[in-house]
């Protein structure tokens, strides 16, 4: 391989081995022509790495790629990274008069409950492809050879799954491909985004700090931004009621993805709209975004409060448990993306204010309506049990993380076994409780986040009449759902960690999905997680609120 082809390598992945004989993901950033080779670099916990390679030991590992690479070589006198020039470019971009693109017909006639309507093509979302004569082609390709990107050739730092943002397994990768993965999947992504970053980054710039890396997606998707009609949810909005619920709601970036210039790739402009924006490279390496369209029944953008939030997730919920049902609200996400935060309350004080989470919320609407004339008739008490489910097992968080089982009674109900249910009289019980639990949750170390938890964690007020249940609201704050990839810690503890909580999450994608389709079997055996929300997915009425 020689020098000049090696150089089209930087700002890859490419795939290198460690002298431990792992072979993993790394980023090119420099080449050496006198030495002959080439600088890589990756991160793991949180340390970014780098080492020298052969250009001849690299090309050994990443043969598609370099044989890729060979094939589509620019001609000579072109320059492959050079800038389509502009006047096509913005024919990529959506008019500015245009809104949101509308759904074709046939996917406007399906109904929010599944969750990912539509993914539009490249064309809907740009218009027509850059005219063949804009972009430089490829000396080795014809224009109708179709010739498949290795997936290695996505360049790291510039893929919105990069996986050294930290923020990474949830957003759709570019090699996942959303449309690729199954339906509820689809929608399992947690994204983070800012719009605080273009607004400041705005005053150095018309699209902010041009030094930035990847700063031509980042313009694309700045531009693209400007044409899209924003309608937030408000708290005068009216809420509906739905059977089961799907939301997402976008998180901010946080101060090390701002510090390290990372790209808002998330739009929420409202009406329960999420827009992805997938930097994406064509095969003769022109830029382009695929913006990718989700409807949720409610989108909240990262602006959003967590009373907002409750307002149109849990609280339509409380009700129904005061008319003798279930209810359960899930906080659904990668870690990092912000499940406690909503549930458990925000940290933006010294410490989290549990107070302002969904869980007290939630016990706040207990309290009032147990007041309310037709409710205080009924002689109902309130209880709270707060648990985790962590590698399939249950674990106590009010009785010092005591073990238990979970046993199926002979009336088919499932039971765990010596959970504390604590008797509360007021919503100051409920937060001292949350508060108590919360400090014992299981955490461990990931690469998304340091403070993952690695557990499920439910906070259940039930009401009972008497002796008698009556009502229950779970609330649960599930485990991070990271990729395999995404945990830069491979010892076996963590890794059969991961293979629990995903099979879980599997197990509970299955059951809402069953639940959707009023399905007369919930396979809700498949996991410690769904045996124990067992009742909370049969029985007329139960209502489940699913949060991204
Ligand atoms: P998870 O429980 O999903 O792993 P966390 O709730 O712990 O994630 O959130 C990770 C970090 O992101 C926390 O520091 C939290 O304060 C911050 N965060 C998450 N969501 C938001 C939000 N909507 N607004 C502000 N900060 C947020
Ligand atoms: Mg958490």
């Amino acid at each position: 391989m020689d020098v000049a082809l090696a150089k089209l390598l930087v700002g890859l992945a490419v795939k290198i081995s460690r002298s431990d004989g792992r072979v993993h993901s790394a980023t090119v950033k420099s080449v050496d022509a006198t030495k002959c080779t080439v600088h890589v670099e990756w991160t793991e916990k949180n340390i970014t790495k780098g080492k020298e390679i052969e250009i001849g030991e690299m090309c050994n590992l990443n043969t598609d790629l370099i044989q890729y690479l060979q094939t589509s070589r620019p001609v000579a006198s072109t320059s492959s990274t050079a800038p389509a020039p502009k006047a096509e470019k913005k024919s990529e971009l959506p008019s500015r008069a245009s809104k949101i693109p509308a759904p074709p017909e046939r996917h406007r006639r399906m109904t929010t409950r599944q969750t990912c309507l539509f993914r539009p093509t490249a064309e809907d979302a740009h218009g027509q492809d850059l005219p063949s004569s804009a972009v430089p082609r490829p000396s080795g390709l014809q224009k109708k050879q179709s010739v498949k990107m290795p997936s290695s050739l996505l360049p790291v730092s510039e893929s919105a799954s990069d996986s050294e943002s930290g923020k990474v397994a949830a957003v759709p990768t570019a090699n996942q491909g959303i449309s690729r993965v199954p339906e509820v999947n689809k929608v399992n992504k947690r994204l983070s985004v800012s719009t605080k970053i273009s607004e400041t980054q705005v005053k150095k710039g018309k699209y902010g700090d041009m030094n930035r890396p990847n700063k031509q997606f980042y313009q694309m998707i700045e531009e693209y931004r400007e044409t899209l009609e924003k309608v937030p949810l408000s708290l005068t909005d009216p809420v509906e009621l739905h059977r089961i619920c799907v939301c997402v709601r976008k998180r901010p970036l946080n101060k090390k993805e701002v510090t390290r210039k990372e790209i808002d790739v998330v739009t929420v402009p409202g009406k329960g709209v999420l827009l992805f924006h997938e930097p994406k490279q064509k095969v003769d390496l022109t830029k382009y975004l695929d913006n990718q369209l989700f409807h949720f029944d409610y989108s909240f953008d990262e602006s959003s409060t967590n009373d907002l939030v409750y307002r149109f997730t849990a609280k339509p919920l409380v009700k129904t448990i005061f008319e003798g049902g279930r209810a359960t609200c899930f906080a659904y996400g990668q870690t990092g993306s912000g499940k406690t935060h909503t549930m458990g309350g925000d940290f933006s004080g010294k410490a989290q204010d549990s107070s302002k989470g969904v869980y007290s919320l939630a016990a706040h609407d207990v309290f009032n309506l147990l007041q309310q004339r037709r409710y205080a008739d009924m002689d109902l008490s309130p209880y709270v049990t707060f648990f985790e489910i962590y590698n399939g097992k249950v674990f106590d968080l009010l009785n010092k993380k005591t073990k238990l089982r979970v046993l199926e009674d002979e009336g088919q109900q499932v039971q765990v076994v010596g959970l504390q249910e604590v008797p509360v009289s007021s919503v100051d019980d409920v937060i001292r409780l949350i508060e108590k639990g919360s400090a014992c949750r299981t955490s461990g170390q990931t690469f998304a986040n340091t403070n993952s938890s690695r557990s499920h964690a439910v906070l259940q007020v039930i009401l009972r009449h008497g002796k008698q249940l009556h009502g229950k609201f779970s609330l649960v704050d599930l485990a991070g759902n990271e990729r395999g990839t995404d945990v830069s810690s491979n010892d076996r503890k963590t890794m059969v960690e991961t293979a629990e909580i995903n099979r879980s999450l599997l197990a509970l994608k299955e059951c809402i999905r069953s639940l959707g389709q009023n399905s007369e079997h919930i396979p809700f055996r498949m996991s410690k997680l769904t045996q124990v929300l067992r009742d909370s997915f049969i029985g007329e009425n139960s209502r489940t609120c699913m949060c991204f």
